[in-house]
């Protein structure tokens, strides 16, 4: 385990609430000197989960959890200590000390490979600029880029000769190997980057570690770039993030696109908070990048059918690091058109309008199951609640978990099955109605679809979760429909209960109430009783 300074990490806990940090996760209340909330880390529907900021622990009264803000990180997120502090030393927006734990020969190797790699980036800018750069200048100044944007980016050529293997000659072979720009082959070393436009890749700290070269003569692959070394993994690097930092730290937010010259040109057009992956698809690994500066994250993809997957992958991947506060959307550019294009034809109000039209997580991903399976027919049904319930497991936030749940539960109801919606008396405000009731109503609906179809208003508006398979019931189909139907009754006497409740509070309060009303309440109560007491009394005989 890493070793920190024990003034680090009191410094963590000095700057950050611990209650803000468990508030992100848990919803707490104040009660007495203590917060409260239903703990993260068992099942339980009353609060026994309680922080003190003054004494800086929480402790678990139902499972006995007990620990401090580091280690509520660590085990809500399932991380190590390191990846806990360091999310911590983001959220206070402090940095992380240097851990030294690399032995010299490594540090040395490290200064070595930047060495190199910075000096192959002048090289290469230098290049750009001559004869042999021309066709490589013109192409980058062709997709928009000033010479400012080439200084600010170190954008450069590397020859069709190896100019690398040749000018670094004096340099350790094995040293120059490491940094992933000159191979060995039959005759010595040659060049992996010739006649490629060079987009350096920086590390965080801004120092070139690997390149990223666009091939000028049409020629595939597009892009190739440095093969994985000990100071560049392809899977953990975003390209632009070290110039986009700041701006994802102060707009609270990223874009992420799908080319590195998107990016650039974002970065460049009033988005500086945007990045894109590598060349390759989406990672866990960077998206867990970005989302150690903040949760909100806005895909940007093509619209056609390969930007569709590419946006399910990264949906996909985000899920386990959606937290209540999260907003991850997606936006789709359409007609085969990339950022880059956009800010180019149609200016920067174009791409504003595309970024604020795009769609929450929760809607995309329901559009997606909407699109993928036939949601109107019980076995497309079936494989598309299978899915979503695969993509809910990934939620790791079990309270955020259980409200898109919830959210899609009543999507499920109301537009699968299309029925219709009552809209009077809000039915929440009724009593819950027991599960021994709710089992009755679901087999009576499984049973008996006429009796569905003939109560639909009313069972569509008890919010009880048709989809699932229900048992078929023994009740006859006339006793099923008195069973409803005096359910409906009894429904309906609650209901003007409650009226009557609502209107004699608001007596009280001074309001001015109709009396006429009160007595109107009190005959449909007594005419339902009636009728209730006669099928009741019917259904004995
Ligand atoms: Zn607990």
């Amino acid at each position: 385990m890493a070793k920190f300074d024990n003034s680090f990490t009191d410094e963590l806990r000095q700057r950050l609430s611990l209650i803000d940090v468990i508030s992100r996760r848990i919803p707490l209340t104040k009660k007495g000197q203590n917060y409260w909330g239903c703990c993260p880390f068992h099942n339980e529907k009353t609060p026994s989960f309680s922080v003190s900021e003054e004494k800086g622990f929480y402790h678990c009264f139902g499972c006995g959890e007990h620990g401090d803000i580091i280690s509520f990180v660590m085990k809500s997120e399932n991380v190590d200590f390191k990846t806990a502090i360091k999310e911590l030393a983001d959220m206070a927006g402090i940095k992380m000390p240097e851990i030294k734990h690399k032995t010299p020969e490594q540090i040395q190797a490290e200064e070595n490979y930047i060495q190199i790699t910075e000096n192959a980036t002048k090289l290469y800018q230098d290049l750009l600029y001559t004869d042999s750069g021309k066709i490589a200048l013109e192409y980058i100044k062709k997709r928009g880029f000033s010479d400012e944007m080439i200084k600010k980016y170190r954008i450069g050529y590397a020859p069709k000769n190896s100019i690398i293997s040749s000018k670094f000659s004096d340099i350790n072979k094995d040293k120059l190997i490491a940094t992933g720009l000159v191979r060995v082959g039959n005759y010595g070393l040659y060049d992996f980057f010739r006649d490629k436009l060079m987009f350096p890749i920086f590390n965080a700290h801004g120092q070139v570690v690997a390149f990223s070269g666009r091939s000028l003569d049409g020629s595939e692959p597009k892009y190739i770039n440095t093969t994985d070394t000990e100071l560049f993994h392809k899977r953990q690097t975003i390209f632009g993030f070290n110039f986009a930092r700041d701006a994802i730290h102060r707009q609270n937010r990223s874009i992420v696109v799908e080319g590195q010259i998107d990016a650039i040109q974002m970065q460049n057009h009033g988005f500086p908070e945007t990045v894109a992956p590598l060349g390759t698809a989406l990672t866990e690994d960077h998206v867990s990048l970005l989302c150690k500066s903040n949760r909100n994250i806005t895909f940007c993809f093509d619209g056609d059918n390969a930007g569709q997957k590419a946006a399910m992958r990264a949906c996909i991947l985000v899920l386990p690091f959606l937290r209540d506060n999260s907003d991850v959307r997606f936006a789709f550019i359409s007609g085969g058109k990339d950022p880059d294009e956009i800010l180019k034809n149609q200016g920067e109000s174009a791409m504003k309008k595309i970024i604020d039209n795009s769609v929450p997580l929760v809607d995309f991903l329901w559009d997606c199951v909407n699109k993928n399976y036939l949601t109107n027919t019980p076995n497309g049904r079936t494989q598309a609640e299978k899915f979503l319930k695969d993509c809910l497991s990934k939620i790791t936030d079990k309270i955020l978990q259980n409200e898109i749940e919830q959210e899609y539960n009543s999507r499920k109801f109301n537009q699968w099955h299309k029925w219709k919606k009552q809209k009077d008396t809000p039915e929440s405000e009724l009593p819950d109605i027991d599960n021994m009731t709710i089992n009755v109503i679901k087999s009576v609906v499984q049973t008996y679809p006429e009796l569905s179809e003939k109560y639909i208003d009313f069972l569509s508006s008890l919010n009880i979760s048709f989809d699932e398979y229900a048992q078929k019931t023994d009740l006859s189909l006339e006793s099923a429909e008195k069973f409803v139907v005096s359910f409906k009754l009894q429904r309906y006497i609650q209901k003007l209960n409650l009226e009557k409740k609502q209107l004699l509070s608001d007596m009280l309060n001074g309001v001015d109430v109709n009396p006429e009303s009160l007595k109107e309440i009190d005959k449909n109560v007594i005419e339902a009783q009636e009728k209730l007491d006669l099928l009741l009394d019917m259904n004995n005989k």
